[in-house]
């Protein structure tokens, strides 16, 4: 998706903004050179930025508006290290709201819709930005916050909440106890989830959707560049539209940084295009994905990338081809003939990388056949030649806990 002129512009109106503030990326680019741009390829020598960069500039280095102008900030989990500070101006927090109103709209939510709220409320993005979206939209927001499931429960049924907002894995747990309580159905008005973006698996997709009898939405975002809110799937289902006007996507190899192709797998590379507060250029989400070069059949000319299929960490590199695990779990989820339990396991074998992959199906099948359809199927679609190997299904290890899919044996 080519960066287009009015794009340009905005960046160039932001680069300046940087500069001028003498903020962390202002002095950043003046030290590389860079005041301005006035081409795509002006923009393609923009250095990426970082996590890492963003925890240098604690508390607030970002900050690129004038103090007076900033009217709040958030802050991302400092699960890891130094937390990362982003200040917003109030242009900032209506741009946000802005977007995640246009969130609630692709879902299909209206102002008679009532917003059930469970994210987290604070310094984290979730909660408020869910609230901001709702309210600008003109719904009722029933602003609950985490936990307390008796409370949530009751909210539900007695403010008729038609709308959840919440992860995937709480979405889950309520649904689990509105079962396990027995509740009738006609006490719960539901008719849509809003679900945070990670990654989940359509086995709980449909758990979900199938006790609760609900749409399902998958919206994206993360705190750096505004929060949740900058993209959601439509009703088609395929991918994520997301907001052009406000932000510029680009999919990158994660080990050499090129740009790669529309359609092709890699890592999401997000610039904001009006942000005051804190804008950023060429951040490194090491979110993977890729742009869905079509057009959408729901006739929204926002642009579209794929469900986020994990983080740039999970790929593999075999045979000079990036691998995700993600890819080929999709490629064995169209085989009716296996169970779900998978393994791959990538050796270094006389001089060459060679992934070897573990799939269990039942005696009616034959092995060897449905071993060479699955290596075909993986050839044609990710571009090398697995080892296929067919087992009885019970063979492949089960565990409770998270169950270790992929096995790299090349550095043991
Ligand atoms: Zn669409």
């Amino acid at each position: 998706m080519q960066i287009s002129e009015k794009q340009i512009e905005l960046v160039n109106d932001r680069i300046k903004a940087l500069v001028n503030a003498g903020s962390f990326y202002g002095k950043k680019l003046k030290e590389a050179g860079i005041t301005e741009i006035h081409s795509a390829e002006d923009f393609q020598k923009l250095p990426f930025s970082e996590k890492k960069d963003l925890r240098d500039a604690y508390p607030l280095g970002l900050m690129t508006a004038p103090e007076e102008e900033i009217v709040r900030i958030h802050s991302s989990s400092g699960t890891t290290g130094t937390p990362v500070i982003i200040p917003y101006t109030q242009k900032d927090v209506d741009d946000w709201a802005t977007m995640f109103a246009r969130c609630y709209e692709t879902a299909g939510i209206t102002n008679k819709d009532r917003i059930q709220i469970t994210p987290g409320y604070g310094l984290w993005t979730a909660g408020i930005g869910f609230q901001a979206g709702a309210e600008k939209l003109g719904a009722m927001v029933i602003p609950m916050g985490p936990g307390n499931t008796d409370k949530q429960l009751q909210m539900m049924q007695d403010m008729e909440s038609t709308v959840i907002c919440a992860t995937s894995s709480y979405a889950l747990l309520l649904a689990e106890e509105i079962q396990r309580r027995g509740i009738s159905k006609d006490k719960i008005k539901l008719k849509k989830g809003v679900i945070g973006s990670e990654r989940w698996s359509d086995k709980m997709r449909e758990r979900i959707s199938g006790e609760l009898g609900i749409e399902l939405y998958d919206i994206y975002g993360l705190t750096e560049i505004y929060g949740p809110g900058i993209g959601i799937n439509c009703e088609q289902e395929k991918g994520i539209h997301y907001w052009d006007d406000f932000i510029y996507i680009e999919i990158i190899d994660p080990e050499t940084g090129e740009i790669l192709p529309d359609g092709e797998t890699g890592e999401i590379v997000i610039t904001t295009l009006v942000k005051e507060g804190a804008p950023l250029i060429r951040y490194r989400t090491h979110d993977l994905s890729r742009i869905i070069p079509e057009k959408c059949s729901c006739g929204r000319c926002y642009p579209r990338i794929d469900v986020i299929m994990g983080r740039t960490d999970d790929m593999m590199k075999i045979k000079g081809v990036n691998v995700f695990p993600s890819q080929i779990e999709e490629i064995l989820g169209t085989f009716k003939e296996i169970s779900s339990e998978y393994q791959i396991r990538i050796s270094h074998l006389d001089g060459k990388d060679t992934m070897r992959i573990y799939v269990e199906t039942t005696g009616e099948y034959e092995f060897a056949l449905l071993a060479k359809k699955i290596t075909e199927k993986v050839k044609s679609k990710i571009g090398f030649t697995p080892i296929v190997k067919v087992v009885e299904v019970g063979v492949l290890p089960r565990s409770t806990k998270k169950t270790a899919r992929v096995i790299d044996e090349r550095y043991d």
